[in-house]
């Protein structure tokens, strides 16, 4: 029923906030005993190697906007799943070794179970492990192995993150004081706050009643007060929702609870009018008319400039 382009929708915040909650409890304490490429253009950096990982244990697992960092005792193995990625449990590693090839298998990380025994003696020589995958012709997936995660580009820019303790709503305040960006673009930015992307954009609007096209400098404290409230009540529902989930489950997992995101032509869940879109920058957005906009529908920009 879901169109095919919503396969490759990007993982955000919530989803990748609850992967790194399977991850943490199925890798930390497990050692790596050897990581196989399928595809070397993943790899976005080539010192250390993959190699250096062999015998090392894992650590930690964290989040840092929408890229996972699995702290491989003091060496980072980061990835940015993009659209079309992801990531592959297994309880038990396949046996074939994994080569260079043009399937979507990107990467496979292979561990033993090493941690103290309290389970039969069977579960501790599990040998279990993790694939890297990119469907589709269009490869964004980015693994980097680094000493420091802030030696990954994406992760030295990123802004604030909105589920952080101390993000209160002076610090959104602070974001949005001056800008010029609309509120789509600025909600999306990286730079400006890491790990909301084009689908959690839609939602946060929706749920604090303004408009995708609104410019960010320009709210007063009550409307900041709204899009603070919204940013931080739909993640942290988006996060309860997925999290405990298997990663399987997890790429899918925000499709359900979208109110408007996807949703065009759909009643809205508040006041039915019925969702729609319009397009910005590289893409399309949702939005409620009535909740949003007063009523008045958004103007396509891209086609009013062909026409003009
Ligand atoms: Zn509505």
């Amino acid at each position: 029923m879901a169109p095919a382009c919503e396969a490759g929708r990007v993982p955000e915040l919530p989803e990748i906030e609850a992967l790194a909650g399977f991850l943490r409890e199925h890798l930390v304490g497990r050692t790596v005993i050897g990581v196989e490429v399928g595809a070397i253009s993943v790899l976005k950096t080539y010192d250390p190697p993959p190699s250096a990982l062999a015998g090392l244990q894992v650590i930690a697992v964290s989040r840092h906007g929408k890229f996972l960092d699995l702290d491989v005792d003091g060496l980072h193995l980061v990835f940015h799943l993009a659209r079309a990625g992801w990531l592959r449990w297994y309880d038990t590693a396949p046996a074939t070794l994994v080569r260079p090839g043009k399937g979507p298998l990107a990467l496979r990380v292979r561990l033993v179970d090493d941690r103290p025994a309290d389970g039969p003696a069977d579960a501790r020589l599990a040998t279990p492990g993790f694939d890297l995958t990119e469907a589709g012709t269009q490869k964004r997936l980015a693994v980097y192995l680094v000493r420091d995660p802030a030696q990954v580009p994406g992760i030295a820019s990123l802004g604030p993150d909105p589920m952080a303790a101390d993000f209160d709503q002076a610090a959104l305040a602070a974001i949005l004081d001056g800008a010029r960006q609309q509120l789509k673009g600025l909600l999306r930015d990286q730079s400006v706050l890491a790990g909301v992307g084009n689908a959690y954009s839609d939602e946060v609007l929706h749920a604090a009643r303004l408009s995708p096209f609104a410019i960010g400098g320009r709210l007063d404290d009550e409307q900041v007060g709204r899009l603070y409230t919204a940013v931080r009540e739909v993640l942290a529902g988006a996060v309860a929702e997925a999290s405990g989930r298997p990663a399987k489950e997890l790429k899918d997992a925000k499709r359900a609870g979208m109110r408007v995101h996807g949703r065009t032509g759909q009643p809205c869940p508040v006041c039915a009018d019925a969702v729609r879109e319009v397009s910005f920058a590289d893409s399309s957005l949702q939005y409620c008319a009535t909740c949003q906009t007063g009523g008045k529908p958004l103007a396509d920009r891209r086609l009013s400039r062909l026409i003009k």
